[in-house]
């Protein structure tokens, strides 16, 4: 039902229905000719069926907030009347209350929410859901119950060009909403009062951001100094109208317009030495932390921090050109840190994404310049959902969840994926995915053990190792530890 003259034909033989007086002919829809016709009221049309608004999806919905008009029930009681905003969409095909999301459209009508018919709208008012009170206990969508506890059902009327059209009034209750498709496979408040903090919030740090708010999380903090660029956008889920914002409140409006009650607190600064004061408390209101960041010195920061406030943290990282990527879970002083990673496996830790002009240059020691090649979407999010779900873990964590099951699959501290054989690295010679079943493949994940080092100077017993090795008295080094660290 696309053709708009078409759409308008039977718009007005919809108001002719509503209207008709007794005497003049009916419009009803023929089945059979897939068209409408008029027959005299009384007649017999065995083939002919009355159209409802779900026989031809060609009204315009409205939808309304119960939240808000709940709110609003004792000045709505008072006044007769409450005004609000309503998002215009496509041409008028529907209309959604602005206070509903955070997206606006970009063309936004006046409406108005009245109890009865006969209430005169306030001036400029384009929109109109008319509440009539109903004894019918069928709750349909278009039904209000009221504080109250009244049922009202709710007809939606357009005036545009100087004629009133019939519009589809949807309500809608947000949180019960979102809560419900969650509640099966975790407690609805479950997670409402987890706090995870991301750095870095670029592809990557805002996929993981966004889907644990998706799954109920109720506190994110987001650290990333970044503001978005034309360039981040074929990978970011920003888009393009959100550019040259900061990342961090891009990411925050993606949160909100999913989960309207995620508390999220936003904060452009750089991960550096000169931002550790910053930083440290930050990490300390954390259940867990995820570093989405692309370099090593940021990583080696929160690894260091995270440690010394013994919280869990989360690496995840995408290797050049993203072939492939790893994730890192580091539950301080019980598995390999950061540094010890980099100790255990210095190749792989040094494999990494070249997605902007300060990573380039990050990486470019030599004068040999390095070109900016960051990878697909698509090959990021792998690695971006698994960094998700080993959160996810550690936030349910002595939680009864049917994803406890899990903890036996990601026991393992580091996790390789692979998303091609990328010629020039040690996984060049891997066989196919369609052949192999017993060797090592693209497109799987794979849960890798190592030790942690015992002297490793972020969670290691470092004094003692460094004592051992030069076989003098622990003692006599303790003053060194105490030192202030330098990059
Ligand atoms: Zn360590």
């Amino acid at each position: 039902m696309g053709d708009p003259q078409q759409q308008q034909m039977i718009r007005e033989a919809m108001k002719a229905i509503a209207e008709r007086k007794p005497g003049r002919s009916k419009l009803v829809y023929d089945k059979t000719k897939r068209t409408i016709v008029a027959v005299v009221e009384g007649a017999q049309t065995p083939r002919a069926l009355n159209i409802t608004a779900d026989d031809a999806d060609m009204f315009a919905v409205v939808t309304v907030s119960s939240r808000w008009l709940r709110e609003q029930w004792p000045q709505i009681m008072r006044d007769r009347v409450t005004s609000t905003l309503f998002s215009s969409w496509d041409d008028g095909d529907a209309f959604t209350q602005c206070n509903l999301g955070i997206h606006p459209a970009p063309s936004i009508i006046q409406g108005a929410v009245l109890f009865g018919d006969g209430i005169e709208p306030p001036d400029g008012t384009q929109l109109r859901v008319i509440l009539t009170p109903t004894q019918n206990s069928n709750l349909d969508p278009s039904t209000f119950v009221a504080p109250d506890g009244s049922t009202h059902c709710a007809e939606g009327r357009r005036t545009s060009n100087n004629s009133d059209e019939a519009v589809t009034a949807v309500f809608v209750d947000v949180q019960p909403a979102l809560a419900t498709r969650r509640a099966g496979i975790l407690e609805t408040s479950i997670l409402s009062d987890k706090s995870v903090l991301v750095f870095g919030v670029g592809t990557g740090g805002a996929h993981a951001a966004i889907e644990l708010a998706k799954c109920g999380v109720g506190r994110l903090i987001l650290v990333d100094p970044d503001r978005l660029s034309v360039g981040n956008v074929v990978r970011h889920p920003g888009g393009l109208s959100q550019v040259g914002r900061l990342k961090v409140k891009v990411v925050c409006d993606l949160i909100r317009d999913k989960n309207p009650d995620a508390q999220i607190l936003t904060h452009p600064v750089a991960l550096t030495y000169a931002n550790v004061e910053t930083m440290k408390p930050l990490i300390a209101q954390a259940d867990v932390v995820i570093c989405a960041t692309d370099n090593r010195p940021s990583k080696l920061l929160v690894n260091k921090l995270c440690i010394e406030a013994n919280v869990i943290a989360v690496y995840g990282g995408a290797f050049r050109r993203a072939y492939g990527g790893q994730v890192l879970r580091v539950r301080p002083r019980q598995s390999p840190c950061h540094e010890c990673f980099v100790a255990a496996m210095p190749e792989e830790s040094t494999d990494i994404e070249v997605s902007s002009v300060a990573d380039a240059e990050e990486i470019a020691y030599s004068d040999r310049p390095v070109a900016i090649e960051p990878g697909l979407s698509l090959d990021v999010l792998p690695i971006a959902n698994m960094v998700t779900k080993l959160a996810l873990m550690e936030l349910l964590a002595g939680k009864p969840s049917s994803l406890s099951i899990l903890k036996r699959d990601f026991d393992a501290p580091w996790y390789l994926w692979l998303n091609r054989p990328e010629p020039g690295t040690q996984y060049a010679s891997w066989p196919p995915l369609s052949e192999s079943s017993d060797e090592m493949t693209i497109n799987r994940w794979y849960g890798i053990y190592f030790e942690r080092d015992l002297a490793c100077s972020a969670c290691g017993d470092f004094t003692s190792a460094l004592a051992a090795s030069y076989g003098i008295d622990a003692a006599s080094l303790e003053t060194l530890s105490s030192l202030p660290s330098k990059e």
